[in-house]
């Protein structure tokens, strides 16, 4: 018998719920420490708290807490719309009923706060199923934490449908609403709960936190902190183990980051893949994921031949991202898409118009020289890219080295930026040249990461009108050799109330625009416009573009007339003075809407932009 059987799990929902509406972090830990005491029993927990339970005991509660790191449960195959059609299952409710479309429309305001019906928050799922399940739960229930852990095991193990439904039926059916909200955070493995694993980590025994990291799993972490003396020294990457690999912190504040990283720093693309962490041992090759679980087989059969002829080293631990090349688009695919190829491909032989790609940004292990050890994450980045580019021959489409720029200012961030966010990569990955790789760490002096959507950006819903075009080039992410990926966009000088008196009138160049679209609106406007394109000659510009003081990397290749072209919704970070354009020039551009309904004299003018952005001037 173990302690857990004795703990109804509706207690132990509401400290959840006690962790959740406390404040700060002190507090919270607070509230897990007294559960601890009052499952074990002992009034006061003077030593480490791993002694006071036996680690079965410890590992029943820490997976229902933390389930996010329980690895012997890893995903129960579903997410919120999964979840969402087992309840409307379970509880029967006919599908075209308001409660089974507010399930499946959680995220859909109009759903969700109808007049005469009950509010839900929209966006929250478990806002929207608490309210359809308040009157459908049972008021109470008898359940414990290890018959919880034991049904969830077998949710989390059933492959066939109808099981899985039996299951879920049997669990939930004896649940009350409150234990219903919980099993479907743990099941999403959700549980905001305001409090970081690596704190409860760190406060259940010294050394967890890096047996983890060691190990991923929590099982055998609670077996380990619970052996008297039980320490672990230093961490270490060790060849066919998979190391927990770096993470990058979010920063929404350009200016910090040069006193972040004082000495300087390396700016790459951030790439929209699959993280894999690639161990070299010989001939043969194994592949970890982002949370070290064994990619191999996934992986292994697409890269190891690529490998085997690029890789200059004996025994080698990689580090990168791992990307679907589709040669036809000459662009990367969405991340989701690198699984369903892969599971459709036979013998790792994809569609011939698929290539898996690893792009390598940093090498943990070589074995090369017996002089020096062969872990080498103590060396600074900049000394591992060196090591990286004298191991790897990049010969071989799928075998690449990550490109980088070097910077120290904010505005090497911003050019940085502008430029990846333009090439459609997801954004940039600012990492510190002179600081060793921190093993599972997040670490704002070491590794910031910045998408253009953490900026909310000076420049709202400028209405732009798209005045020329470039052809896609090299090897960004939807741009189609060949086709206009990206856009010359610009603004009326000033209102033009006489548009049907066919006035000339001027216009103003304010940048390029190249993301924010998807491939298949990308697609729609190249066949819209397509009649109209007209090669642009840099000697005879057309008479309304002359005003603009085109430089060289700013002349598009082809022009249109205003009266065939589209206007685009756009946002954009701020407004900067240029020398390229007409004077003022709109940074990290991304396309909110493509304004099918507007005509091209609609646009914003110069002067409504530069009222919008007065802010960034100022600044
Ligand atoms: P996100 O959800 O923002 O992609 P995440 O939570 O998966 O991030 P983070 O550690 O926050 O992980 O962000 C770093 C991730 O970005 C890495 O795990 C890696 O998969 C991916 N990545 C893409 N390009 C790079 C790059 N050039 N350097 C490092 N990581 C990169």
């Amino acid at each position: 018998m173990t302690l857990v059987e004795y703990e109804p799990f509706s207690n132990f929902c509401s400290i959840l719920d006690q962790i959740c509406q406390s404040k700060g972090i002190e507090e919270k830990m607070k509230i897990v420490e007294s559960f601890w005491k009052h499952v074990s029993k002992v009034s006061s927990l003077i030593e480490i708290p791993a002694r006071y339970l036996a680690p079965l005991d410890s590992f029943s509660i820490l997976r229902l807490l933390l389930p996010e790191l329980d690895n012997e449960r890893r995903s129960f195959g579903m997410k919120e719309k999964g979840l969402a059609e087992l309840y409307i299952s379970v509880f029967e409710l006919e599908p075209s009923s308001f409660d089974a479309q507010r399930l499946r429309r959680w995220q859909d305001p109009s759903v969700q706060q109808q007049p005469g019906q009950i509010p839900a928050i929209p966006g929250s799922f478990f806002s929207v199923l608490e309210t359809v399940l308040r009157h459908r739960c049972s008021h109470t229930s008898t359940l414990n934490m290890s018959q919880i852990n034991e049904f969830l095991d077998e949710l989390n193990t059933s492959l066939e449908r109808e099981r899985k439904k039996r299951i879920f039926h049997q669990l939930v059916t004896k649940c009350t609403l409150i234990e219903n909200i919980w099993i479907s955070r743990i099941i999403l493995k959700q549980m905001h709960l305001g409090l970081r694993f690596e704190n409860i980590l760190k406060w259940f025994h010294p050394s967890a936190l890096e047996d983890y990291r060691l190990t991923h799993s929590l099982r055998r972490m609670c077996e380990d902190c619970s052996q008297p003396g039980f320490f672990i020294a230093s961490q270490d990457v060790v060849l066919g183990q998979p190391a927990a690999v770096s993470l990058a912190k979010r920063q929404e504040n350009l200016q910090r980051i040069p006193y972040l990283m004082p000495d300087g720093f390396f700016l790459e693309p951030k790439f929209d893949g699959e993280r894999l962490q690639l161990h070299k041992k010989g001939e043969d090759i194994q592949c970890f994921s982002r949370n070290a679980l064994d990619t191999t087989h996934l992986y292994g059969p697409h890269l190891k031949t690529a490998i085997l002829l690029c890789v200059d080293a004996q025994d080698c631990v990689l580090d990168g991202e791992v990307l679907l090349y589709n040669v036809d688009k000459q662009a990367f695919e969405h991340f989701d898409q690198i699984r369903h190829y892969i599971s459709i491909s036979k013998d790792a032989k994809l569609n011939e118009n698929f290539l898996i790609t690893y792009m390598i940004f940093d090498v943990l292990y070589v074995d090369q020289n017996q002089d020096v050890p062969p872990s080498i994450i103590s060396f600074p980045l900049e000394t591992r890219k060196e090591i990286l580019k004298g191991i790897i021959r990049p010969f071989h489409s799928q075998i690449r080295l990550v490109p980088y720029k070097e910077g120290c200012t904010v505005e090497d961030i911003k050019e940085a930026m502008e430029d990846f966010v333009e090439q459609k990569y997801e954004g940039v990955v600012v990492k510190n040249k002179k600081r060793p790789y921190l093993l599972g760490e997040r670490d704002d002096e070491v590794m910031i990461k910045l998408k253009p959507d953490y900026f909310t950006g000076l420049v709202q819903d400028l209405d732009v009108l798209i005045l020329g075009a470039f052809i896609g080039r090299g090897y960004s992410k939807i741009a189609r050799i060949g086709k206009p990926s990206h856009f010359l966009i610009g603004l009326l000088q000033k209102d033009n109330e006489e548009h049907d008196k066919n006035v000339e009138v001027s216009w103003i160049v304010i940048g390029k625009v190249g993301s924010g679209y998807s491939y298949e609106q990308l697609e729609q406007l190249q066949q819209k416009l397509a009649p109209f394109w007209k090669l642009y000659d840099k000697l005879a510009p057309p008479e309304h573009l002359k005003q603009s003081l085109l430089k060289a990397d700013a002349v598009p290749d082809f022009w249109i007339e205003p009266c065939h072209s589209v206007v685009l919704t756009i946002h954009a970070y701020e407004v900067r003075p240029s020398s390229i354009y007409s004077g003022y020039a709109v940074r990290f551009p991304r396309v909110a809407k493509i304004r099918w309904d507007k005509r091209w004299y609609e646009c914003s003018t110069l002067e409504e932009l530069i009222r919008s952005s007065e802010p960034s001037f100022a600044g």
